[in-house]
Parts: C-alpha cells; sequence; structure tokens
C-alpha cells in the first residue's frame, strides 16, 4: 500500500506545481536548499522527501494524534510573537492559555527554534485535531461553505484544508492515506544568519463556529519536526481559535481563566460556602428523590373514632408540611419555635414552679419542724 506509485506520483505533481516557472539551475540554487545540504544530491534529497512515507512510525498515521510537547535531541520550541489585545488585532497569541486567536486567512506568524540542528531534509508538518477526546478521531477540515468559497488559484492547497502555510513556494499538502488527516508540510531551513528562530506563517480558513466544519469545537495544532523520511524528532501544539474578534476573544477568556484560578486559589472559604449553598438548594432534590419512590403513591386508612381519626389527621398533616418546608427554613422554623418554648418558661411557668418549690420546701420542712 505504501509502495503505491499513484501516491509518489501525486505528490511529485504537486511538488512540481510549486516549481513551475524555476528553471533546473535556479532549482539547485541555495535559495531552495540550505547551504548545508547543497553537498547533498538534491535528487536523493527530493527522492526521499517524494517517498510515500513508510506505515511503520510515521506519526501522521496513527489514528489519535498525540499533541503533548515532546522538545526532542533538538530541543524543538515554537515561539509568538507579542501582541496585544486591540480590537484591530487580526492575530494574537496568550502565553496564559497556549492559544492563537486568529481571523480567517490571516497570516500567522509561527517562530520555530532549535537547540541543535536537525539532520539535513527535515520537514515541518502541521496539522489540526480536535481538542476534546470525544471529537479527537473527526478530521478536522473547512466547512462546506469556505471549501467552497477558499481561493486555490493563488497556491497548491486543496479547498478543504484548513491550514495553509504562506509565502512558502515549497509547502506540500497532504492527506494521509490511512486516516485522511490533513497536513501541511514545509521543509525545515536553518535560520538565517543573525536570528534564532525561523517563521513559518500559517493561514486559518475558516472560522471555528461554522456549522458543518469545526462547529465551536476547539482545535489544537500540532507542528512536528521529521526527519525526510517521516521520524518524529519533536513536537509542539497549540490551541487555536479562528474568529471575528482576535483581541476581545483573548482578553475574554484570559480573564475568565483568572477568575477560575482565583476560585481555586480561595479554596476552603469558597467551597464551605458552596456546600452550604448546596445543602440549602437540596430540598428540590431529596424531595424529588423521595417522591420519585413509591412515596408518591396514596394509601388509605380506616380509623375507628373520631377523635382517634382528628389525632392521626394532625399527625398526617404535620407529616405533609414538614415535606414542603425546605430543610433549611425548616430549621429556621425549629429555631424559632425553640427559642419562644424557652421564653415561655422564663416568662410564664418557669418562675411560678419555683416560687411553688420553694413554698413546698418550706412546707416540707415546716412539717418536718
Ligand atoms: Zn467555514
Amino acid at each position: 500500500m505504501m509502495e503505491e506509485p499513484s501516491d509518489s506520483q501525486e505528490f511529485e505533481e504537486l511538488w512540481f506545481h510549486n516549481l513551475v516557472e524555476v528553471d533546473d539551475s535556479s532549482w539547485k540554487s541555495s535559495r531552495f536548499i540550505p547551504e548545508d545540504l547543497q553537498s547533498v544530491p538534491y535528487e536523493a534529497l527530493l527522492g526521499d522527501y517524494l517517498q510515500p512515507q513508510p506505515s511503520s512510525s510515521p506519526p501522521s498515521s496513527s489514528t489519535v494524534p498525540v499533541s503533548s510537547d515532546y522538545p526532542g535531541d533538538h530541543d524543538f520550541t515554537l515561539h509568538f510573537q507579542e501582541s496585544s489585545t486591540a480590537k484591530s488585532v487580526t492575530c494574537t497569541y496568550s502565553p496564559e492559555l497556549n492559544k492563537l486567536y486568529c481571523q480567517l486567512a490571516k497570516t500567522c506568524p509561527v517562530l520555530i527554534a532549535v537547540g541543535t540542528s536537525p539532520p539535513p531534509g527535515a520537514l515541518l508538518r502541521a496539522t489540526a485535531i480536535y481538542k476534546k477526546s470525544e471529537h479527537v478521531a473527526e478530521v478536522v477540515r473547512c466547512c462546506p461553505h469556505h471549501e467552497r468559497s477558499n481561493d486555490s488559484s493563488e497556491g497548491p492547497a486543496p479547498p478543504g484544508h484548513l491550514l495553509r502555510v504562506e509565502g512558502n513556494t515549497r509547502a506540500v499538502y497532504q492527506e494521509d492515506a490511512i486516516t485522511f488527516r490533513h497536513s501541511v508540510v514545509v521543509p525545515y531551513e536553518p535560520p538565517q544568519v543573525g536570528s534564532e528562530c525561523i517563521t513559518v506563517l500559517y493561514n486559518y480558513m475558516c472560522n471555528s463556529s461554522c456549522m458543518g466544519g469545526m462547529s465551536r469545537r476547539p482545535i489544537l495544532t500540532i507542528i512536528a519536526l521529521e526527519t525526510h523520511d517521516g521520524h518524529l524528532l519533536g513536537r509542539r501544539s497549540f490551541e487555536v481559535r479562528v474568529c471575528a474578534c482576535p483581541g476581545r476573544d483573548r482578553k475574554t477568556e484570559e480573564n475568565n481563566y483568572r477568575k477560575q484560578q482565583e476560585a481555586k486559589t480561595s479554596g476552603d472559604k469558597t467551597l464551605s460556602k458552596r456546600s452550604i449553598k448546596d445543602s440549602s438548594s437540596r430540598p428540590d432534590s431529596s424531595k424529588k428523590s423521595k417522591h420519585n419512590n413509591s412515596d408518591e403513591e396514596l394509601y388509605t386508612l380506616q380509623v375507628r373514632g373520631k377523635e382517634r381519626y382528628e389525632f392521626l389527621k394532625k399527625i398526617n398533616d404535620g407529616l405533609e408540611l414538614s415535606d414542603m418546608v425546605p430543610p433549611a427554613d425548616a430549621e429556621k422554623y425549629r429555631q424559632k419555635f425553640l427559642s419562644k418554648s424557652s421564653r415561655k418558661e422564663k416568662d410564664g411557668a418557669a418562675p411560678e414552679p419555683k416560687r411553688g418549690k420553694k413554698r413546698l420546701l418550706k412546707e416540707e420542712k415546716s412539717d418536718s419542724d
């Protein structure tokens, strides 16, 4: 399956589509092949690059893609330009949330750095996946509307692909033969003299909210550093939201996140408050559970004699009433009742028996005398 010639033919077509009007000599020039690779025969390099990936270990072929960070031996890292949350901003990154907010089809520069150079022919592969486990098996693609309207005349990007690379004629778009996942691949090129990072410009071609596409499901972008034959060297990921107001949404989500963190750290106080609230709101649920049982059923009791009937009716009325009163209120009534009865004791009956007792004691005393 992996040796299918049609696959490599397709790659070759894509590849050469990028190189239209570029003659052989400029292809071999340093414009396309980094200096340290110029000693490698370019046909060999190209041949490897165009080989379909072996199915043994390529990261893109696993059905559930891995998104965890893996710096690898080359200390692979991603960086983002500092940006504000101003209304006008079209692309902004939140370090707090590791989340990129951008507008549809706008330039998103991702800075890529390595500690030590990867082997010649290394590639950078970008893939989008759904963040939540219940959606992760589904391939991330553009909604039907944007698939139709995405202008693919500018480059080789297939219209259904969410992720595009801007300004790089060597970008190759792939659809995995097994998982059908989309990815866009660019050759890793060492940074220019004086800079530590290389920059890849990504575009997202559909909104996060688009129905029939992402449908408000959060996505991650995984950027992997791979060898030319698909072995993983490093991997990093970040969340992405494609929206109309990246600045506003970043601000809102960062504020929500901070509130959550505050709530977590204020810990016990909030927790005990909440548990009190819970207990006061529980009566409904406890009542429900009571009434869900056979307790909702009505029984008839035959009672002999009016007096006994009135007595049992009072008890039943009391039980019915106490069912209707939430426990918190019942507790209040109980307190009121207790304080009332103790006041009664003090006000009226209590002093009397004291006197009586005394009198009784006196009388007893006098009796005994
Ligand atoms: Zn869309």
